[in-house]
């Protein structure tokens, strides 16, 4: 959700912009931080961010974005697996016009992607079909030192700069330029095409990593709980955290999302266990495509729609709870990609008496103080005194 001001929204970001009524009860009535969710030198992905805010640190367990992927997607990964990334993406002119293929289908990115396998798949090397245009390659003694690009940073550039290079880099290159011949005909791409959408010209690797090990939630704090998301990456998190990681039907990643599923997922998770981790990626999704409208009406729709039903079902338990809302990283639609710059946090204590008169501001204005905590410090408190509290 965070941002910068935009000319479009009068100066204002899109959290200061949207018309976000719950959170700012809740901001009023808790305590409001600016948090750092990526440590330094660590780029600020989704993969990064939500292992900050699930409570651990990158610095001590982060392996790479595609490993996570892969425990999401239920996929076992040996000691001497690598795991990529591979996106399904449009290439035009020698340049990343888009990093989805124009949100290919699941259905649509699975043909493709079993296509891929049947020509470019061996022992040792298989492609995974996943969710939309995310899917993902296990590749036995692949190469780890690569330095690799996401696609979505690179939106409308050209792709030349950003090709995979280091060590053993001619291998990706050669699977992503054959996968070119692969796809240009295929059945897919050519009714894509009739249907004025973007093909998916090729396949792009990034994001690789060895398996990676957390502690659970149950040896940290003996909490019990799950994770609500439509995206294998939060949801391999979960899983690796020991929680509970259902796929949610109807649960899209974009703004058609079915916010009723998800919210009836996590109060379902709270009637048998500790905690929930929702996460919703439409407001991403919308500053990787630079729209700024659509951004404040995905915030929006975060505050009516997940933010205010939850909150409701929780304070009619009557019994002591804690909520944390929390953005995972800026994605400005003016740079359509990720950024460092402190995001907000708040920490609220249920149930209340009743709702503040007031409002308080949830958004980049936050003072931030010389050091920024972690946001994995603050969740860590949370949940430390989560724990106290059930003892
Ligand atoms: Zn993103």
């Amino acid at each position: 959700m965070g941002d910068y001001p935009l000319d479009e929204l009068g100066g204002r970001t899109p959290l200061q912009a949207a018309r976000i009524p719950t959170i700012r009860s809740l901001a009023a009535a808790g305590r409001t931080y600016m948090v750092r969710t990526a440590p330094d030198n660590m780029y600020p992905g989704s993969d990064v961010a939500n292992l900050s805010l699930l409570g651990y640190d990158p610095r001590e367990h982060y392996t790479g974005r595609a490993p996570i992927e892969a425990a999401g997607s239920g996929l076992s990964m040996q000691a001497d697996d690598v795991a990529f990334r591979c996106n399904l993406v449009t290439i035009s002119d020698e340049h990343m016009q888009d990093y989805s293929a124009g949100h290919i289908s699941s259905e649509e990115g699975r043909l493709l992607i079993e296509t891929i396998q049947q020509s470019l798949g061996r022992d040792g090397l298989v492609f995974h079909p996943g969710v939309g245009y995310r899917h993902l390659l296990l590749w036995r003694d692949g190469p780890a030192q690569v330095t690799c690009t996401p696609p979505h940073d690179i939106a409308e550039k050209p792709i030349a700069q950003y090709l995979p290079h280091g060590p053993r880099s001619d291998e990706l290159l050669q699977l992503m330029n054959a996968s070119r011949r692969i796809l240009a005909e295929h059945p897919v791409n050519q009714r894509r095409r009739v249907e004025g959408k973007p093909p998916a010209t090729q396949i792009w690797l990034w994001g690789q990593g060895r398996t990676m090990h957390l502690p659970s939630y149950n040896d940290l704090y003996g909490l019990t709980g799950g994770v609500v998301s439509a995206v294998d990456l939060v949801r391999g998190l979960g899983i690796l955290a020991g929680l509970k990681a259902d796929r949610i039907a109807g649960a899209t990643g974009f703004l058609d999302t079915d916010f009723d599923a998800k919210v009836q997922a996590a109060l379902d998770i709270l009637s048998t266990d500790d905690f929930v981790f929702v996460h919703l990626e439409a407001p991403d999704e919308c500053g990787h495509i630079g729209d700024a409208a659509l951004k404040v009406r995905a915030i929006e729709a975060f505050d009516e729609r997940i933010v205010k039903p939850v909150w409701d079902a929780l304070q009619k338990q009557h019994e002591p709870f804690r909520l944390i809302l929390c953005t995972d990283h800026r994605t400005p639609v003016s740079v359509r990609g990720h950024t460092p710059e402190p995001v907000p946090m708040c920490v609220v204590s249920g149930p209340l008496a009743e709702m503040p008169a007031d409002a308080a501001p949830f958004d980049e204005s936050l003072p931030t103080p010389d050091s920024v905590p972690l946001a994995f410090e603050i969740v860590r408190q949370v949940l430390s005194s989560a724990q106290r509290t059930k003892k």
